[in-house]
């Protein structure tokens, strides 16, 4: 197996570009390429996509950002007004109370304003690792890697990494990565795992980075 020393990251990342430019983006990034690139909202869509499909939290987000594009507006709308906008993201009960409390508190105690600051956002109740690294990465370029199941299945077919969950596939990036790849590896690879390296069948006979995958694990590719 290749050590990630001498995984060329940068060109198999380099290479996948193009591969996946006619695919949807992943949905933070298109959220980050529409103008919501702002930390809150970041944090906020992160949130209502949890568990939610992509085609519903896009549309849920720009309804929401369009009647409150910021903590104030939002505590303003409150939380009946905000469950109104997200009732058809899963969770949605809990995740308008959760939404509405990080609007608070980034009024009360920040300003209006989430500082960059990866204790801060880990804190909201309803964040986790996953959300706190894209959210930080999108909106304050912070070099963190957010790995989905994408990345996870991805990075070990590569044989980049050898982990049995994403929270230590997120450890093992976040050390053998170079920081300027590592908000980029989650845009990436989101497109990649559901259209070329899919988890069953990964289409690697017109895969362009072929010749450095060492395809751990790949059963009946096309
Ligand atoms: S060669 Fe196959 S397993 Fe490797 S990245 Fe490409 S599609 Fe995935």
């Amino acid at each position: 197996m290749t050590s990630p020393r001498d995984f060329p990251i940068r060109p198999v990342l380099d290479a996948i570009e193009p591969a996946i430019a006619s695919f949807p983006k992943a949905s933070m990034h298109e959220l980050a390429d529409d103008g919501h690139t702002d930390l809150f909202q970041q944090v906020v869509a992160c949130l209502i996509s949890v568990r939610t499909f992509e085609e519903v939290t896009m549309p849920i987000c720009r309804a929401l950002f369009a009647t409150a594009p910021d903590a104030a507006a939002m505590v303003a709308l409150g939380e009946p007004g905000i469950l109104e906008i997200i009732r058809r993201s899963t969770f949605s009960d809990r995740k308008a109370g959760q939404i509405m409390a990080i609007a608070r508190r980034t009024v009360d105690e920040f300003g209006g304003a989430i500082p960059c600051d990866a204790e801060i956002v880990r804190g909201f109740n309803g964040i986790g690792v996953k959300c706190t690294n894209l959210a930080l990465g999108i909106s304050c370029g912070l070099p963190l890697v957010c790995v989905d199941v994408h990345v996870h299945r991805i990075a070990n077919r590569w044989g980049y990494v050898a982990t049995t969950t994403p929270e230590r596939t997120t450890v093992a990036l976040d050390e053998a990565m170079p920081d300027d790849q590592k908000v980029r590896i989650n845009r990436l690879l989101v497109p990649f795992g559901k259209h070329v390296c899919t988890a069953s069948r990964p289409r690697c006979s017109t895969c362009p980075v072929r010749e450095p995958c060492a395809q751990v694990g790949v059963e009946n590719p096309r």
